[in-house]
């Protein structure tokens, strides 16, 4: 994991805007498709999901995410589950194309490109990453503006935003706290925690001033720990 960061951050020496043009093509071997343990879902995505496969959140949820707690973030995580019987992705279909093309994940419709935030006083900026890989081919010109297509750039930037500035604030004092209390208080807050961030939407709404409003119950939450301890008795 060391590693993988401190390449993405090398990479973050050579950020690319909206229009900015890269050179990929992918040849549609399916191999970025199978034995995934890094696409992370965002409640975007799983929203999405759920619209697209007209399932319940829960159930997706429950199918094709593998929630977990962040190893240095120490915020509630969710991947996209692959199948046990061989590895590959639920919505992998047998001619390599992915069977919720319109809605697949964020990190999926972004690839070979990754997209990062920083934090400044003017507020939350993106840019994006070529990430090195060895798949596809390199006779094609893009810019992520139209590598994502369809998949409403302007929407999934401003949900980027919001979302990462959620993560950060929880990340920072999860991260204080984490070290001073109790298991039974950890299971307590990520369970709080982690069923607002990613399941108290309603798909058929607006989800944009869904994430705004359960951001901000995350974050009153967070605010009042130290009286959630006491409670605790630590
Ligand atoms: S992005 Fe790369 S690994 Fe994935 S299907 Fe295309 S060529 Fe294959
Ligand atoms: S959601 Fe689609 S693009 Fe993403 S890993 Fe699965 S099959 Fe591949």
């Amino acid at each position: 994991m060391a590693d993988r960061n401190d390449a993405i951050i090398k990479l973050m020496d050579n950020p690319l805007g909206q229009d900015d043009v890269f050179r990929f093509r992918c040849k549609q071997c399916g191999s970025c498709c199978r034995d995934r343990v890094d696409i992370l879902l965002s409640p975007f995505d799983l929203c999405r999901i759920a619209k697209e496969l007209g399932e319940p959140l829960q159930k997706v949820f429950e199918k094709y995410g593998h929630a977990y707690i962040g190893s240095t973030s120490n915020v509630p995580l969710v991947s996209l589950k692959m199948r046990e019987d061989n590895g590959k992705c639920h919505f992998l279909r047998e001619d390599n194309r992915c069977r919720i093309q319109k809605n697949k994940p964020s990190v999926c419709a972004l690839f070979p490109l990754g997209r990062c935030a920083t934090r400044k006083d003017s507020g939350t900026e993106i840019f994006y990453i070529l990430q090195s890989t060895d798949c596809g081919e390199r006779d094609e010109s893009h810019t992520p503006k139209e590598w994502m297509g369809e998949f409403n750039l302007e929407e999934s930037e401003e949900w980027f935003c919001i979302w990462q500035d959620i993560v950060s604030t929880l990340s920072e004092r999860v991260t204080e706290v984490l070290p001073k209390v109790s298991v039974e208080f950890e299971n307590a807050l990520f369970t709080g925690i982690g069923g607002l961030l990613y399941l108290k939407y309603d798909i058929e709404k607006p989800l944009l001033p869904q994430v705004r409003e359960n951001g901000a119950k995350v974050l009153s939450i967070i605010s009042g720990i130290d009286d959630m301890m006491k409670m605790f008795g630590h």
